[in-house]
């Protein structure tokens, strides 16, 4: 009976995980082709959290037993604080965000959330307490309305229009045929990088969980349209508890601490200003930024006048 047990209930465990976080990880963690290795503590309860504070305690991690990725990470985002995972490629800043969702368990140390070690309640509960913005939303081929009601299936049309105020969203959606049941997705309108990310802030806001995981475009939109998602950004971090895995360092000035980086290990640690004045990795990714920004500036100007 044990043996049938265990298989059966790490399907279903994993065939819930897909149901119910597809769309919330979507590409950032691409959940179809990681491993689930990860199943609830006999007994597990749910989490409860109240105030969203999140601790790493000397947490290392590899994917692979040869391989450490992580090398005794330790940070504390105290409840309603901002921090930012900046550092180059391969460095571990999505890995911890996945170890975080508890994708993976840690090899040594631990993760708590409000107090509790996350590998002691169920990940249903850990998962509907933090919200994701990936890099690239995937929409349902379905209704606007649908999209964004996907954050809280209980949602009030009222509920809806008011988060898609809140991700500056609501306007536009009024300019498409059908308004709010206008179909979107591979199958419908096609809707921009920036319009799609609106939706992940509204569907977040819906949700309104007290922690919040962000993952930076990369891909840069055009300078008025990156100011206004900011802002819808910034009023949906607002009180809440937020990691950013950051590309470009313009947006996480204000952070209340940045974290650096580099192959799993933190290399420096601070708010913006500290860090520049320090004069190693983070001021120099910052050198970098401001000469590439600054190409970029003549470049147009450059274009604009021939
Ligand atoms: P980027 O800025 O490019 O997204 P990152 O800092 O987020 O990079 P991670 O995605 O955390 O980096 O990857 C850290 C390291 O872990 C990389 O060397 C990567 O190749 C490795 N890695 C990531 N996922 C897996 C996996 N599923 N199996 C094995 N190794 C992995």
């Amino acid at each position: 009976i044990v043996q049938l047990y265990v298989p059966l209930n790490w399907f279903g465990s994993y065939y819930r995980a897909i149901q119910k976080n597809f769309v919330d990880m979507e590409n950032m963690f691409d959940l179809l082709k990681e491993d689930q290795e990860v199943i609830d503590a006999p007994g597990a309860g749910p989490i409860v959290v109240k105030r969203g504070t999140v601790e790493f305690n000397n947490v290392s991690f590899g994917y692979l037993p040869e391989k450490l990725i992580l090398k005794n990470v330790t940070f504390t985002v105290p409840s309603g604080k901002t921090i930012a995972l900046v550092g180059p490629s391969g460095s571990g800043k999505s890995t911890i965000i996945r170890l975080l969702f508890r994708f993976y368990d840690v090899e040594t140390g631990n993760i708590l959330v409000d107090g509790q070690n996350i590998k002691t309640v169920t990940q249903d509960s850990l998962r509907s307490a933090i919200g994701v913005v990936p890099q690239d939303t995937v929409l349902f081929n379905n209704s606007i309305r649908y999209n964004i009601k996907y954050g809280r299936l209980t949602a009030t049309d009222a509920d809806i229009i008011e988060a898609a105020r809140g991700a500056d969203i609501h306007d536009k959606i009024l300019t498409f045929v059908d308004a709010y049941d206008t179909q979107v997705g591979e199958r419908g309108l096609r809707l921009s990088g920036g319009e799609k990310q609106r939706v992940a802030i509204a569907r977040t806001l819906l949700k309104a969980p007290q922690i919040v995981l962000l993952d930076e475009a990369t891909s840069a939109l055009d300078t008025q349209t990156e100011r206004n998602i900011q802002e819808s950004l910034n009023r949906m971090c607002a009180n809440r508890t937020t990691i950013i895995v950051a590309h470009r360092l313009s947006t996480i000035i204000h952070a209340d601490e940045i974290l650096v980086l580099q192959d799993g290990e933190i290399m420096e640690r601070g708010k913006h200003e500290h860090l520049i004045g320090q004069d190693g990795i983070y001021a120099s990714m910052w050198r970098q930024q401001l000469d590439k920004d600054t190409n970029l500036i003549s470049s147009l100007e450059n274009s604009a006048t021939h």
